[in-house]
């Protein structure tokens, strides 16, 4: 006969590992994706660094030969004494120039034609306005203490100056200006002993800095072009992110099921008898507390059944313990066969049967147990040996009181399933002093 025991009163196991499981992977999925955003933001970003700054060393390197040239140039002019020029309509004598004694500032040739003396720096001047007005680039020579007031430099230009005065070999940048993006460069001008002729008065010594040229290249073109590949840059790796991020979900969402999947199978076959395939004891005390939890809840009624075969070791001796068992699986089936769906029936021991039956009177749980001997009386026959035996279960059934424990209701019916032994086997018996 049964023992009343304390029940299993673990909740339901497939919900706290299920979420574990979902936690973990969310967590390893949460990494990952930040180790490829980053990478990706590392990569992409690279190349655009990258690309800017090449662009940024090709418009250097082009300002570096119009420097160099127009270095070139000066010094030709400075190592002629300067050159002469036809006279123009408009033209002028240098007053600068004029201004310096022994200098032939201008001449005239045998056939009447006039002929100005320029120097470097005028011709520097005018090479300057022909490039600005072709927008190829524009030339500024200055200095912080210019000759010329118009040779006042700018802001780039003053720190440009001043930073080569701390060492720096050349500045360059992009600015905005009205007319359009510019890429500033300025490269120093040294002193040579030359050009302290017309420097004199400025103390400088030869090798000092005494000012800069710098190079202003129309940029909106490459800006633009920087810009676009900027956008294509950040459109890939965007795109790359999304795909990697995407491939890497739906793999977890995969990995979650299958998991989830197993978890389910690993759960049922923990609260399953292999045997029967009913539910197991600890199973069937798991659903036992959730059904009694529920009609108290619902004050709904609920009725069990404790089941157990009559004579069932003459079986054994009988037939064998082999033939015992199939004797089980047959009788489990039977139950199944015979009860509601929604009845809870578990193996609660070798050959005893606990069945739960939920919004279920006492007069309905003892004619669902009347029915279950009935059929099993009937349906249950073992032969072998040249015996035929007919296997009966005797019942008790109790039905759940408002002041009922889970002990106090399996004991009701585990008493009655006394009684229904000790009178005589094959049959329902109950405790309860109503119908
Ligand atoms: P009663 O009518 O008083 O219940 O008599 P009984 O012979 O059935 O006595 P009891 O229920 O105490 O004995 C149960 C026997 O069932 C004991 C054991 O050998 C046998 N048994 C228990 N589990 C299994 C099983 O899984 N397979 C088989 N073949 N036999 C089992
Ligand atoms: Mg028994
Ligand atoms: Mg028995």
């Amino acid at each position: 006969m049964m023992k009343s025991q304390k029940l299993d009163t673990n909740p339901a196991e497939s919900g706290p590992s299920a979420r574990s499981h979902s936690r973990f992977v969310k967590r390893y999925v949460a990494i990952i994706s930040l180790i490829i955003t980053v990478l990706i933001s590392a990569i992409f970003g690279g190349f655009n660094h990258r690309h800017s700054g090449l662009i940024r060393e090709h418009l250097a390197h082009e300002a570096r030969a119009f420097f160099n040239e127009i270095v070139q140039t000066r010094q030709w002019i400075i190592n002629q004494d300067g050159v002469y020029v036809k006279k123009k309509p408009g033209m002028r004598t240098d007053p600068f120039l004029a201004g310096i004694a022994g200098l032939k500032t201008a001449i005239t040739d045998g056939q009447g034609e006039t002929y100005l003396l320029r120097n470097h720096a005028a011709i520097t001047k005018m090479i300057s306005a022909m490039a600005t007005e072709e927008r190829l680039f524009g030339i500024s020579i200055t200095s912080l203490n210019p000759l010329n007031p118009l040779n006042e430099p700018d802001a780039f230009e003053h720190a440009a100056l001043l930073a080569f005065e701390k060492g720096k070999k050349e500045i360059h940048r992009f600015e905005k200006t009205p007319g359009g993006v510019l890429f500033r460069y300025m490269a120093p001008l040294p002193t040579r002993k030359e050009c302290l002729k017309c420097h004199f008065d400025q103390g400088l010594e030869p090798g000092a800095i005494r000012g800069g040229i710098s190079i202003s290249i129309p940029a909106d073109q490459v800006v633009n072009e920087v810009n676009e590949t900027r956008i294509y840059i950040l459109v890939s790796g965007v795109l790359l992110l999304g795909l990697l991020l995407s491939v890497i979900i739906y793999l977890a969402r995969r990995l979650l099921t299958v998991l989830d999947e197993d978890e389910r199978k690993l759960v049922k076959l923990a609260g399953t008898d292999p045997l029967t395939d009913l539910f197991n004891r600890r199973e069937g005390n798991r659903r036992f507390k959730e059904e009694i939890s529920h009609s108290v809840r619902e004050r709904l009624p609920l009725s069990i059944i404790i089941i157990d075969i009559d004579l069932f070791k003459q079986i054994n001796d009988n037939f064998g313990h082999q033939a015992g068992d199939e004797a089980i699986i047959k009788i489990a089936d039977t139950m199944k066969a015979t009860l509601r769906d929604y009845d809870t029936i578990c193996r609660y021991g070798g050959e005893e049967f606990l069945v739960i039956l939920p919004t279920t009177e006492l007069a309905k749980a003892l004619e669902a147990a009347e029915r279950l001997r009935r059929v099993i009386e009937a349906e249950v026959i073992l032969t072998g040996n040249d015996k035929k035996i007919r296997l009966t279960i005797s019942c008790g059934v109790a039905s759940l009181r408002e002041d009922d424990t889970i002990d106090s209701l399996l004991y009701r019916a585990d008493n009655a399933l006394y009684i229904a032994k000790e009178e005589g086997r094959n049959q329902v018996r109950h405790l309860e002093n109503r119908l």
